[in-house]
């Protein structure tokens, strides 16, 4: 029997026809399989990359947490505000006259401002107010008035509420800022120092303390405290005489002293004390002047 030849026979086209029936079954079955594959490790992939994603925007998360609390982020964003909140003049601070006392009325405008002035204008002396921020016509007078008498008007916070103003940064440099305007606006002079309402170390601005100081300075504000303390400010109301004892006693052992008196509408023991302690601070040998920024600071915890 002659061989057929197997191509072209019938026995070749069936095994082809076999052929092509099994590879277009087989095909597809082999792409879903490989691309189910596919997926699947792509699907790993992408599930194994946002985790790791996730772990690297937690670490960054965390690591920036950490440098702003290092460097301080919040001190970048507020010292961004209030672009115009800037002391008029650069620092300066050196000038250390001898036997200076600078007087310092804290809390005014009041009812006791008008009787201060008639004394300081009677003795020659400048004096320096610490202001907050009151805003009926008599106050805003009276803000005038400290300036036109040739005064300093100082800042001492818009609303002296400790609990406010000392809960941050932002919070101090709002209200501050508020009695910046008002202070500019009413006088046309720009105040470049200020006092910390209950000075500059308290029980209230532990937290902030430093970055308010610094953020101060870094505007061009220069703070200042007290060495020579009245006593006008405690509960119980000083008599002129204990007024007058408290700062020309210690006054005796300085070269220079800044006085902290009270411009309120109760301490009319302060505006009694006021001629007394001038005359006597006079003959220890005492002048007296405003306190401008060249004015070497008296702070607490600096020592002279
Ligand atoms: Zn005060």
């Amino acid at each position: 029997m002659k061989k057929e030849p197997y191509f072209g026979s019938v026995r070749f086209f069936k095994n082809m026809i076999l052929l092509a029936v099994i590879l277009m079954v087989l095909i597809p079955t082999v792409m879903v399989v490989v691309r189910g594959n596919q997926l699947e490790k792509l699907e790993q992939q992408e599930a194994n990359m946002r985790q790791e994603l996730e772990s690297v925007s937690a670490e960054l998360l965390e690591f920036q947490e950490e440098e702003s609390k290092e460097l301080g982020v919040d001190v970048i964003s507020y010292q961004t505000m209030y672009p115009d909140f800037y002391a008029p003049e650069p620092l300066t601070a050196t000038e250390e006259a001898s036997k200076v006392i600078y007087l310092t009325f804290d809390d005014g405008p009041s009812e006791r401002t008008v009787e201060i002035l008639e004394i300081l204008r009677e003795k020659d002396v400048k004096a320096t107010f610490f202001v907050i921020g009151r805003t009926d016509e008599d106050s805003l007078n009276l803000m005038k008035e400290i300036v036109e008498e040739g005064h300093a008007i100082a800042m001492h916070t818009y609303s002296h509420r400790y609990t406010d103003i000392y809960a941050s940064v932002e919070d101090y440099l709002a209200d501050m800022y508020k009695l910046f305007v008002l202070i500019r606006d009413t006088t046309g002079v720009e105040p470049s120092i200020f006092r910390f309402p209950g000075g500059s170390i308290n029980g209230y601005n532990k937290g902030v303390y430093q970055q308010l100081e610094a953020e101060m300075l870094r505007r061009g504000f220069v703070p200042y405290d007290w060495n020579l303390s009245s006593g006008d400010a405690s509960g119980t109301k000083a008599s002129a005489a204990q007024i007058i004892n408290n700062v020309v006693g210690p006054a005796k052992k300085l070269d220079r002293g800044i006085v902290l008196m009270h411009d309120s509408e109760p301490k009319t023991s302060t505006v009694e004390a006021l001629v007394p302690m001038i005359d006597q601070l006079s003959e220890l040998g005492f002048t007296f002047d405003k306190l401008t920024s060249a004015v070497k600071p008296v702070l607490f915890g600096y020592r002279d």
